[in-house]
């Protein structure tokens, strides 16, 4: 068996809210690096994330943006005490006796920094971010299968805050475990780009049936359902 585990927002609760910096930062980059007026960058941003499901897909595929630079760009900051450290977490991922990666579309640098504020660097045999799938990240169906290629044979258990990145997953034969707080920012703080993720959210929301197999409100909550999990793969 294999453990496959989303970085943000799964790893740490999606009200630590650092996905807010990130936004602030790749909208920066479309204005100031690529030089498009506010109005523009903001409609190519919205237009690319409900075509593409990320920013940086609909970057790459219509305006030749380097996605090495892009992600060095967006990611560089400090989480100052946004992400802390996690002992349930990581007494969890230590104590089990399998392999354990992350499959990110951040780039390995920002996983790691999240990966040290946790305290569970040590715990991860492989990161797979955005180049390690060749740029082809979640949720096209070729992220998923980069990551089995390397564990043949071995039933992949799967988790991640993203209902859309889940869909794949099950197509796979992989088991869905989504991490769904339900926490939302306040509305003064949704911008445009994060609204886009939350209409998407309302409307597979209704299918998570279909799709997960197990619900999670917290990472940590893993520890206690492994046992159902464990028996799920064995198919009983
Ligand atoms: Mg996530």
């Amino acid at each position: 068996m294999i453990l496959i585990l989303d970085c943000d927002n799964t790893l740490y609760p999606a009200s630590a809210n650092v996905m807010e910096v990130n936004d602030v930062r790749i909208q920066r980059y479309i204005r100031e690096v690529m030089g498009f007026p506010p109005e523009v960058a903001e409609e190519k941003r919205l237009g690319y994330l409900r075509q593409y499901g990320t920013t940086l897909g609909g970057l790459m595929a219509e305006e030749q943006v380097d996605p090495e630079e892009f992600l060095a760009y967006v990611h560089n900051y400090e989480l100052d005490g946004r992400v802390a450290f996690n002992p349930a977490l990581a007494q969890f991922l230590r104590e089990l006796d399998l392999p354990r990666v992350i499959l990110t579309s951040a780039c390995e640098a920002h996983a790691r920094k999240v990966t040290a504020a946790l305290g569970i660097t040590e715990c991860f045999e492989h990161i797979y971010d955005l180049k390690a799938v060749d740029y082809r990240g979640k949720p096209e169906r070729y992220a998923y299968e980069r990551v089995l290629r390397d564990y043949p044979g071995e039933k992949a258990v799967f988790v991640d805050d993203r209902m859309l990145n889940l869909p794949p997953a099950k197509d796979l034969g992989i088991i869905n475990v989504w991490v769904n707080e339900g926490w939302l920012p306040a509305r003064g703080e949704v911008t445009p780009a994060l609204s886009v993720f939350y209409e998407e959210a309302k409307r597979l929301q209704e299918r998570a049936g279909e799709f997960a197999d197990f619900t999670i409100q917290r990472v940590e909550q893993l520890a206690d359902l492994w046992p159902q999990v464990q028996a799920k793969a064995a198919g009983r």
